[in-house]
């Protein structure tokens, strides 16, 4: 049977119906209202019964970029939205008349590359989603870990460099601060501001101003060879895999998946990470190494992995 998986970003909110082979069969989506809860939950109600009038469906899972309480039922607080232990589960049950369960975007997209996507055939796997911050899930044993209370696997807020960059959570030198796209964009206008001669294809894409310079075109201009861009990636692949040995000192995983936005630039990335991974992991001589890859469902990994969760429920 197929169910619903939805997935409630800071801007959009994407549903889809999926079958148990992982497949989309129909997808529709709403523009988030971040600030009103109760919008947000009509707004997916509103989603599922589009998508229900053309497919049978049993359960509907959804994502949500927040910290879910154990009991999968609650989001506690959400960074992005105005939710504050928001009873999720029960308010869309009752909008949908369909089991729910909730689930935390990161934990749900590490679930959908688990079942469905590059983790296929792991058993334990880091899913390290790297767009404008660095977030992940982590599966042991074929198992989710979720904590406690539901807030584990928060990676990006592992501390890499003592006293160093601010972090949007409080604290300083959080790995999201290094191993993130808002690093790159960070190195990359600094870049362009003190060594413009060097910046030059970036500020070229950037119409001339440091501050303009993009995720996006740091990769592209990589991709097209300017050395400069090719260093910045390749410095954000070094600090992924410092941090991802890290993680592996303690998990020892047989799969690291590397998504979002800035895994676009593959093996300019993945390459430089390996590398760095290899010289960090501590005994790394004496071990197989993880299989450090792209994920492979991009931005459906929240929805299918969420859909999966529903019908496992
Ligand atoms: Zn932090």
């Amino acid at each position: 049977m197929s169910t619903i998986g939805v997935d409630i970003g800071g801007t959009k909110i994407a549903a889809g119906v999926v079958d148990e082979s992982g497949a989309v069969l129909a997808r529709t989506r709403r523009t988030t209202p971040a600030t009103d809860p109760e919008a947000i939950e009509d707004a997916v109600a509103d989603a599922v019964a589009e998508l229900r009038a053309e497919h049978d469906v049993t359960g509907v899972g959804v994502a949500a970029a927040g910290y879910i309480d154990a009991s999968r039922s609650t989001v506690v607080f959400a960074p992005n939205l105005a939710w504050r232990h928001e009873p999720l589960r029960e308010e869309v049950e009752k909008r949908v008349d369909l089991p729910v369960v909730v689930e935390n975007d990161a934990n749900a997209a590490a679930w959908g590359e688990f079942v469905h996507g590059g983790g296929r055939s792991a058993r334990d796997m880091v899913l390290l989603t790297v767009g404008t911050g660095l977030g992940g899930g982590i599966v042991l044993d074929g198992e989710l870990v979720r904590g406690t209370g539901g807030m584990a696997a928060e990676v990006g807020h592992l501390r890499v460099v003592p006293d160093g960059q601010q972090c949007g959570c409080g604290r300083t030198g959080c790995w999201e601060q290094y191993g993130s796209g808002q690093a790159l964009v960070r190195w990359a206008r600094s870049l362009a501001a003190t060594d413009p001669a060097r910046a030059a294809r970036l500020l070229e894409l950037a119409g001339g101003d440091p501050a303009e310079v993009t995720g996006p075109h740091v990769t592209a201009a990589a991709e097209e060879g300017d050395e400069a861009s090719v260093e910045l990636v390749a410095t954000l692949g070094r600090w992924l895999g410092e941090g991802a040995a890290s993680l592996a000192a303690v998990l020892d995983p047989g799969t690291i998946l590397v998504g979002g936005g800035v895994s676009s630039a593959g093996a300019l990335l993945l390459d430089p990470m390996r590398r760095a991974f290899a010289g960090a992991l501590t005994a790394s001589q004496h071990r197989d190494l993880p299989r450090i890859d792209r994920a492979e469902l991009g931005n459906d990994a929240g929805m299918v992995g969420v859909a999966h969760l529903a019908d496992r429920s």
